[in-house]
């Protein structure tokens, strides 16, 4: 039976430590980090997102402000407002939420942002600095399973992390946060062939697809790691991960459970990366 890896608990402790650590720069630096984030459209998935990033930015003693503009607002108009908060030096972190509609380019919104602001890490530059072994602002979802797998004293020197899905936001950039801990990673995909077989040499699992309950017991070695990555949806509106829990529990080491494991320390990594941009910002740290 495996032991649970508890997200929540985890996020709330840094939370808490984060806390301190804000009172301090506000005490020594007289500088509170600043958070914008920027939300086009209605898509009721993003409003609940942002409404929590601005929920936790509040809580953690930051200054936040959120720019809710709508469907019609055009790709200038929105390079004019990130431009707005590169040159605002109130703001240490500018995030965009994604999806942005479908007349907007994405990429070319994620490269207006000043890479030192760009806490979600997605900006082209954080890519090349995280493949250089020098990881500045990282994706928050992998930064925060990091940051589980460190709490609960996973030693991967030598281990064998297999990952499932290759996305920007989670798979590529945790297969090199993993390298950079010299595991041996394989990173697979929609096109893997005998997947479960490849998944099953894994010391560490990593789901993250997006699809119930995709991972079963055959995909698992006795002992494993797993982390599950997954937000969907079951047929009763049920919050599910991409692992079927029940299946793999008894036969892994660890496991991070839906909801409760990744989410929570998904939005505290953000919390983080503003505070060590918002800290960068007055200590002189070469980028
Ligand atoms: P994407 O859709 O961007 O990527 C999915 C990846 O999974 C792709 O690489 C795809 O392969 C792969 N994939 C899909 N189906 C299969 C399959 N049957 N077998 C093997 N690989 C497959 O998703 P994201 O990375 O953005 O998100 C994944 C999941 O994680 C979602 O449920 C999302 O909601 C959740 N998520 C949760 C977060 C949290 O904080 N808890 C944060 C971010 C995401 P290919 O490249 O070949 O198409």
């Amino acid at each position: 039976m495996a032991k649970l890896i508890d997200g929540k608990a985890l996020a709330e402790k840094i939370q808490g430590q984060l806390a301190h650590k804000v009172a301090e720069l506000k005490a020594e630096h007289g500088i509170v980090p600043g958070l914008v984030v920027i939300l086009v459209g209605d898509n009721s998935a993003s409003q609940v997102y942002v409404r929590n990033k601005e929920r936790s930015a509040l809580a953690a003693g930051f200054k936040s402000e959120t720019v809710r503009l709508s469907d019609s607002t055009s790709e200038e108009e929105l390079l004019n407002i990130i431009e707005h908060y590169n040159q605002d030096s109130a703001f240490h972190g500018i995030l965009v939420q994604l999806p942005l509609p479908a007349h907007i380019n994405d990429k070319r919104i994620l490269l207006a942002i000043d890479p030192k602001k760009d806490v979600d890490g997605f900006h082209p530059m954080n890519t090349g600095h995280l493949w250089n072994g020098r990881p500045q602002m990282v994706p928050c979802t992998p930064a925060g399973i990091m940051e589980m797998l460190h709490e609960y004293e996973v030693d991967l020197e030598g281990k064998h992390a297999v990952i499932i899905g290759r996305s920007n936001i989670v798979g590529k950039p945790m297969a090199q946060l993993l390298l950079d801990k010299n595991a041996t990673v394989t990173l697979t995909h929609s096109r893997t062939r005998s997947l479960p077989e490849v998944a099953k040499q894994g010391d560490v699992l990593i789901v993250a697809i997006g699809q119930g309950h995709f991972v079963t017991k055959e995909f698992v070695k006795e002992g494993a790691v797993v982390i599950d990555v997954g937000m969907n949806r079951d047929e009763d509106g049920k919050l599910i991960g991409d692992v079927k829990f029940d299946e793999v529990e008894p036969i892994a080491s660890l496991i991070t459970p839906v909801p409760g494991g990744v989410g929570p320390m998904t939005i505290t990594m953000l919390m983080e990366q503003t505070y060590q941009a918002a800290l960068r910002s007055v200590t002189k740290y070469d980028y």
